[in-house]
């Protein structure tokens, strides 16, 4: 069994010229390269935004100072990591525009699909870049050059398909994919209660924008090779199987319900809410949750596959000097998520943050929801809370300038201190009137 994400921006390439304007500067490839295999533990990365010139610079310089290697095959490999080449595009589809994910064996696949691409986008430097081209010619640009592909963040509000394009993918696209990334807000019993995604291989990724957020979500696959014949095995149904998607609960993704963008807050209620019951305007983000209940044909079965988790930096008692001492006693975030004992954990980091880490092995955590861009938190439990606020000392993350508190904050990736006395858990009221 591997450790798989496959959604990894770069932030820029070696030259110094932008690829994901979004993106932290420091996601370059031998920074993902190093931080994939060193803290985070994992085995197997799609790195997206080969399409890029720049990017495809950075893999041959790589290769030339012997720090990849090309795998027989498909693919590249440093150490034990495998690297998978691949690139995001927009394309216009039905009702509104979506983004698709492509890999392919080696960037001089990805330097003949970027040509043939050439005349319908603009910047091909650039990351996720809108093409004006049918999804069926870009399909085949995609199969001519040896590529696999599948819609991104599928269920998203912000390009994705099933978000704002359409409600079955067999209406609007030429051929089914064999793949779909789940994405943020959703989760494998969520994307199955729409009946045509059965058999159809579900990804959970972390679309990193930074360094900290690769693995945010990942999947655990059984390959018969870890190179891009066995991905693409996996998704022909030939070899391997999906084993389990680790990934934020969808509550606490950050369109999981309908927001209001007049009241500036998320709707709770019975979904579908389609528009803001506080104010009556329909100017709003439509939430996941919300739009799958519309779109969904039936309840889907339990499924195991999924299991919530949280990343390591993002759990409360686990500051940058208790994630620090973590890694270097155990090596990365997998093992120490995945195998190592809670005692030995206790030894290390003390024994509420090793209770921390065992609450999310084990998916016991409790979230409140996200909703319009803004991630949902982990609640504490008052019997958790109590202690923390007798010390005095609150695990946040401060959401930039709104004042409140989060454990997972779209802004700030950084785990600070604060010497709040307020409660920040809705289930609790604790400290609230102490101000
Ligand atoms: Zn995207
Ligand atoms: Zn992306
Ligand atoms: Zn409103």
């Amino acid at each position: 069994m591997i450790y798989a994400d496959l959604h990894i921006h770069i932030g820029q390439s070696l030259d110094g010229r932008a690829v994901k304007i979004t993106a932290a500067k420091s996601l370059t490839l031998p920074n993902i390269i190093e931080t994939a295999q060193e803290v985070k533990g994992l085995s197997l990365i799609g790195v997206i935004d080969v399409q890029s010139p720049g990017v495809r610079r950075d893999f041959q310089f790589l290769l030339a100072e012997g720090i990849l290697h090309p795998l027989s095959g498909g693919g590249y490999a440093s150490g034990k990591l495998t690297i998978i080449p691949g690139t995001e595009i927009e394309l216009k589809e039905g009702s509104g525009s979506a983004h698709f994910l492509a890999f392919f064996p080696a960037i001089e696949h990805l330097e003949r699909y970027a040509k043939n691409l050439s005349p319908y986008v603009k910047n091909l430097q650039l990351s996720s870049q809108k093409a004006y081209l049918a999804v069926s010619d870009w399909l085949e640009i995609v199969h001519e050059n040896a590529g696999v592909w599948l819609p991104a963040h599928a269920f998203t509000p912000h390009k994705g398909i099933y978000g704002n394009c359409c409600s079955r993918l067999a209406e609007v696209l030429p051929e089914m994919p064999k793949a779909l990334e789940i994405g943020l807000s959703a989760d494998r019993v969520m994307a199955l209660s729409v009946s045509e995604l059965e058999g159809v291989q579900l990804f959970s990724n972390s679309d990193a924008h930074s360094l900290p957020n690769i693995a945010r979500e990942y999947n655990a696959l059984s390959l018969r090779d870890n190179s891009f014949a066995g991905l693409h095995e996996l998704l022909a149904g030939a070899s391997g199987e999906i084993i389990h998607n680790y990934g934020l609960p969808p509550k606490i993704g950050k369109y999981h319900r309908t927001y209001c963008l007049v009241c500036e807050q998320v709707v709770e209620g019975e979904p579908p809410q389609l528009t803001c019951p506080h104010c009556g305007s329909n100017h709003v983000v439509m939430g996941v949750l919300d739009r799958l209940n519309v779109i969904a044909d039936r309840t889907a079965p339990e499924d195991s596959r999924y299991q919530y988790q949280v990343p390591l930096r993002q759990l409360p008692g686990i500051g940058p000097k208790t994630y620090s001492r973590l890694l270097a006693a155990f090596g990365t975030e997998m093992a120490i998520l995945h195998d190592v004992a809670e005692q030995d954990l206790a030894k290390v980091s003390g024994d509420k943050a090793a209770h921390w880490i065992m609450k999310a092995r084990s998916g016991q955590l409790e979230f409140s929801a996200g909703g319009g861009g803004v991630f949902g938190h982990i609640r504490l439990p008052c019997r958790i809370a109590a202690p923390l606020m007798n010390e005095n000392l609150v695990h946040t993350i401060t959401m930039a300038g709104e004042g409140r508190s989060y454990f997972l904050g779209a802004a700030s990736p950084y785990i600070r201190r604060t010497t709040t006395t307020r409660c920040i858990a809705d289930c609790c009221s604790f400290g609230k009137h102490a101000g």
